[in-house]
């Protein structure tokens, strides 16, 4: 029948449910034990040592169509239980066994479903009996035609009684696959088969609520359309089980993206933020929430594009899948998760057209990737050629004024004579993992320069430099350290580690323990732009840092009075309670530098000395009389 098939089908990959139901739908009652079979007629078994009882009970019983099997002895009758398994039992009341128990009380403990029916002889065997809980109580003399009728009813009553809990039986246990049964089938109806993840309908209705949650916690929700350029050729070559292996394998990494951006998040209104799912037969979908800008968005895709795109095992080949990603994005793009779904959808077509990446719904955000995208591909030209280079910024004690340190910033000059500001390329080297070598190179170019200084008499210079948190999780962090100031033959003491307040403090364990490794080997630590992050000061008892770099807008409102001047000096207090050199950043005027002196600041940085500059004109500044000379 087709809905056992169903049922069946809906089970198939559950081998301990197939064979529940196979057995259940095998264990249907079948009428094929006929009456008749003589080995299943009734029996009863007659304990007596009365020659009446002896004698006409077996007579009416046969024909009732009944045995009887008749004991005298008691404690045989008790042993041959088992054996006979009579429907029925009959005794005598006063049949006591060895060890002084009635048989009729032993009987009924013996089988708890056997009917015994005890013949008294006087009323003081009645009450015993009924004592006992024997409620067939029969008095001499008999009536043999009617005790037989009534043996047979009771017999009959049995019976049904025992069927009638094995039918309830057969009941919960149909009831309890049903009910698993229901659950697979909805299952079934939810989810792809091949790849466990949610299918088109369960993925609009996840991304649904994705998009009440973004509207509640006023964020956005990003939705990825995905396939492959080339999908059909791959499956062509490789066949359609290779087409369920990448399938699976590509469920599993869209699962893991959803981990990698957080913790897969099912709020209190039960609102899901992100969710995975096949929207086509070779066509995948994903959601996840951010707060929307451009660069967030682009991090998300970029991310999932790479986790995709990475070589993948299957059978005995490794293919290179290569994905056609389209986004649309709620507000901007739509409310409704349908629309928003099928605006992901033709910017995927679109990516297809171009043979992979990438589109966006919205011209404005295509447009704005595009550009960091190329950006990316120039930067990594960039660095090829060596096109960037370091400046060096001054950083000046408050109260002499003489220059005691460099902050090396990098510089990306373009053919035109213009910069590239790093404020833009850092962020994009960032996110393509380009700050790594880049990182690299400033602090060698830092550490070769600083070592020129040092031969040319300036040895109390140090450099400091910034790191990235890219960096810092990157486990040969440290050691490149190590190798660099031996290299350049600088004391460690000289080298100063600029760690932005918002990007370090992420509070993740790889990233204290690269810091407690940096620390040992003698380098000093800064917090670099404090006042900007939104973490709690108190971590600040917890790293291993040396200096407070007070955020430029602080030091620039500090003049106008008010509240920015009291955070500033609050700021500078703070750092000298905890026995940390303060620097304050984005001098601009004597008068902030006038400020920063009646505050006890020990170090400035800013345009009132120098931007950052070439080290010549370092050299130039080291030679200079002080600007405190000249006040
Ligand atoms: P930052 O570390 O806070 O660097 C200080 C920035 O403030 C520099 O901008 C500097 O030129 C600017 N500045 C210095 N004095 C003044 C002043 O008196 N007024 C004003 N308005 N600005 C001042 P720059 O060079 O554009 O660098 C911007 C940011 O780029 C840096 O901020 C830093 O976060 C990042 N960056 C620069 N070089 C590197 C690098 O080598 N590695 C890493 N990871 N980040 C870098
Ligand atoms: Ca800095
Ligand atoms: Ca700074």
């Amino acid at each position: 029948m087709i809905w056992q098939d169903k049922i069946f089908e809906a089970v198939a990959d559950d081998d301990e449910l197939t064979e529940e139901l196979r057995q259940l739908s095998d264990g249907c009652p079948v009428e094929e034990e006929a009456s008749g079979n003589e080995d299943n007629a009734c029996r009863v078994l007659l304990v007596s040592k009365d020659k009446t009882s002896q004698k006409w009970a077996p007579r009416w019983l046969s024909s009732c169509g009944i045995d009887c099997e008749l004991e005298t002895d008691p404690n045989a009758a008790l042993q041959r239980l088992d054996e006979l398994s009579p429907e029925l039992a009959v005794v005598d009341a006063g049949m006591v066994l060895a060890d002084g128990d009635r048989l009729y009380s032993a009987l009924g403990k013996s089988a708890a479903e056997l009917p015994v029916y005890v013949i008294c002889g006087s009323d003081r065997e009645i009450s015993a009996c009924l004592a006992a809980g024997i409620v067939n109580v029969v008095r001499k003399p008999l009536d043999w035609q009617l005790f037989c009728h009534q043996i047979q009813r009771t017999i009959t009553a049995t019976e049904d009684h025992v069927s009638l809990q094995h039918v309830r039986q057969s009941l919960d246990q149909a009831l309890g696959l049903a009910a698993k049964l229901s659950v697979k089938l909805r299952e079934a109806e939810t989810f792809e088969p091949a790849t466990g993840l949610p299918n088109r309908s369960k993925f609009l209705d996840l991304l649904a609520r994705g998009r009440n949650a973004a509207e509640r916690d006023d964020t956005s929700l990003v939705v990825c359309a995905i396939g492959f350029a080339r999908f059909r050729l791959i499956i062509d070559a490789l066949g359609q089980q290779a087409a369920d292996i990448v399938k699976l394998e590509v469920g599993k990494r869209l699962t893991q993206c959803l981990h990698d951006f957080g913790p897969l998040q099912r709020d209190l209104e039960g609102l899901r933020t992100s969710a995975a799912g096949i929207t086509g037969s070779e066509q995948f979908g994903l959601a996840l929430t951010c707060y929307g800008t451009s660069k967030e968005v682009l991090k998300l895709h970029r991310h999932v594009s790479d986790v995709l795109a990475a070589p993948m095992q299957v059978n005995s080949n490794v293919i290179n899948l290569l994905p056609c990603i389209g986004i649309s994005v709620y507000p901007q793009d739509g409310g409704q998760a349908e629309a928003l779904l099928q605006k992901a959808e033709s910017a995927m077509r679109e990516a297809h057209s171009m043979g992979g990446g990438f589109s966006y719904y919205s011209a404005e955000m295509d447009a704005e990737a595009a550009n960091r995208l190329r950006l990316e591909h120039k930067l990594r030209e960039a660095i090829n050629v060596g096109e960037l280079q370091v400046a060096y910024q001054p950083i000046n004690n408050v109260s002499d004024d003489r220059v005691v340190a460099v902050e090396a910033l990098l510089r990306w000059p373009q053919a035109d004579g213009s910069f590239i500001s790093p404020e833009e390329f850092i962020p994009v080297a960032e996110e393509s993992g380009l700050i790594k070598p880049l990182g690299l190179f400033v602090l060698d170019s830092a550490c070769r320069q600083l070592s020129e200084w040092h031969a040319a008499g300036f040895s109390w210079m140090r450099a400091c430099v910034n790191v990235s948190k890219w960096q810092l999780t990157d486990s040969e962090f440290a050691d490149f350290i190590a190798k660099t100031l031996e290299k350049h033959g600088i004391a460690p003491g000289n080298l100063d580690l600029e760690l932005s307040e918002r990007g370090v403090l992420s509070g993740s364990h790889d990233v204290l323990s690269m810091l407690f490794r940096l620390k040992a080997i003698g380098v000093t630590l800064s917090i670099d732009d404090f006042g900007t992050g939104d973490s709690a000061i108190s971590y600040l008892k917890d790293l291993p840092v040396d200096t407070l770099k007070i955020d430029k807008s602080y030091v620039f409102d500090m003049a106008s009075g008010g509240k920015s001047h009291a955070i500033a000096s609050a700021m500078i207090a703070l750092g000298q309670r905890l026995g940390l050199t303060v620097i304050a950043e984005g001098v601009e005027t004597r008068e902030h530098l006038e400020l920063l002196r009646s505050l006890d600041c020990e170090q400035y940085q800013g345009y009132l000395k120098s931007p950052a500059v070439a080290p010549d004109a370092i050299v130039e500044m080291l030679c200079q009389p002080r600007l405190s000379d000249a006040i």
